[in-house]
């Protein structure tokens, strides 16, 4: 049954959360599947509180439709569409939403037709009017930015909410998109990465009167974070709405889940991989090549680059934990057949880069090693590593509002990849610690938690009443 993008925000209560935190677990946004879904119902309930959208759509590589969202609500007053309704707004964006026709593509993207940024808003005037909106408000206050991701990992062995002493027949069947409230936890798959965060920081906003607003509150939903961050990647390449965000270059917060703890540094994550070819042939003749036979020296070499990450000082970073680069590295013939030898070797690697440590030098020699064998090697897209000076007003002022602490952490978002941003940091209900397991949660102390927090920094950053 296709989802109906009937929008109904949350009023900032925490039963409205979970309800939104429900509805958005029920769109089955696994990363190889379309966001449009999700993203849609998400433009459909900003475009209800009274903001404006931008949408940038592609596809993957596999063809299938992905949706980044972009929207702004501006202080009231400051906007220059005040006069449109929350459901005209949405009928704007949702005009002719099966394909491109009809929406302009943006003026400074490619000429790929899959690779453009399309925005609802009319070609001419009210891009205009919204720009000049942002440098009236970006002059003074900046407001804040929210980065979500709304697709999810795949929930195949998906185990859920331990089964209750008298299982309702509602609650014995649920599966990863049925949402189940249990032991004052929300199960379901993207509970807490990150749609409870989203669900959080709607709420938030909810709480916030637009009357009160003298800065931007901005919201960003973005497709593919789990499969190398392709849809913050598409948005920072194409979208006209995230050049209006970097212009403002607001306080902004990537709404992982880190159980309400300040985040002002991450690792990146880069990689590579090594690729030999040989020839099939039957192993008891000449004929053959054995791909593996040039990948053996390789493989030598990448582990004398894995066992230097350990030892050398100069590769490590003790701001993280564990400070070393965390080189990881595999390899595959594709092959189970003994009497065939085998045309195909390859090797990958990943590691985790760090503000003061690129491995750029290590990639090299794997590079050097690689050509004198006659090998090939391909990058693996990544993203940098995320930094913010701890002793920012951001930070400090996030751990005054969240009463938590600040530190770093060695999984890498989407933040990664908006380093055109000066202030980014990572602050978001729920614990790393449930992200991707067979029986995903949030706390709903978490949420609540949350949205508080959420609502605060609105209110510090976007608000005159504290
Ligand atoms: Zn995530």
């Amino acid at each position: 049954m296709p989802h109906s993008i009937e929008a109904s925000p949350p009023d900032g209560t925490i039963a409205s959360a979970i309800a939104t935190l429900k509805k958005l677990i029920s769109f089955p946004s696994v990363s190889a599947k379309s966001n449009v879904d999700i993203n849609d119902w998400c433009a459909a309930t900003l475009a209800q509180m009274g903001f404006t959208l931008w949408r940038s759509g592609y596809r993957d590589e596999r063809g299938v439709r992905k949706a980044n969202l972009v929207a702004v609500r501006n202080p009231a007053g400051q906007r220059c569409e005040a006069s449109f309704s929350g459901r005209a707004r949405a009928l704007r964006y949702f005009g002719n939403d099966e394909g491109p026709e009809g929406l302009r593509p943006a003026a400074n993207t490619s000429s790929n037709a899959a690779n453009k940024c399309f925005t609802a808003l009319p070609a001419g005037t009210e891009q205009h009017e919204t720009s000049a909106d942002h440098s009236t408000a970006a002059s003074s206050h900046q407001g804040l930015a929210y980065f979500c991701h709304t697709d999810v990992v795949p929930a195949k062995k998906w185990v859920g909410a331990p089964t209750p002493s008298s299982p309702s027949t509602d609650d014995a069947a649920a599966g990863p998109f049925d949402a189940v409230v249990s032991d004052d936890r929300v199960y379901g798959r993207g509970a807490c990465d990150m749609k409870g965060s989203l669900a959080a920081m709607l709420s938030a906003v909810a709480r916030v009167d637009a009357r009160q607003q003298t800065a931007p509150i901005w919201m960003v939903c973005t497709a593919d974070e789990e499969v190398g961050f392709n849809g913050a990647k598409h948005l920072v390449d194409h979208c006209d709405g995230y050049r209006e965000l970097v212009r403002a270059d607001p306080v902004s917060v990537i709404g992982e889940p880190t159980e309400m703890n300040v985040v002002y540094a991450h690792k990146g994550i880069q990689g590579f991989t090594v690729h030999s070819r040989g020839r099939a042939g039957h192993s008891a003749t000449n004929f053959g090549i054995n791909a593996n036979e040039a990948m053996v020296p390789m493989l030598v070499k990448l582990l004398e680059l894995c066992q230097r990450t350990r030892e050398d000082a100069g590769l490590q970073d003790d701001r993280f934990d564990p400070p070393v680069l965390s080189w990881n590295f595999g390899v595959s013939d594709h092959s189970n057949v003994v009497n065939i030898t085998p045309e195909r070797s390859d090797a990958w690697v990943s590691f985790r880069t760090m503000p003061e440590v690129d491995a750029a030098e290590l990639v090299a020699e794997a590079d050097a090693t690689a050509r004198r064998l006659g090998l090939t090697v391909t990058p693996i897209a990544g993203c940098d590593p995320l930094w913010t000076d701890p002793d920012s007003e951001i930070v400090s002022q996030f751990q005054a509002i969240a009463g938590t602490r600040s530190q770093t952490v060695c999984y890498a978002t989407d933040g990664g990849v908006l380093g055109e941003l000066s202030r980014r940091i990572v602050i978001g209900p729920g614990s790393i610690a449930q992200a991707h397991t067979v029986d995903e949660w949030i706390a709903i102390d978490q949420l609540r938690r949350g949205i508080d927090c959420y609502e605060k920094a609105l209110r510090h950053w976007c608000t005159d009443v504290a």
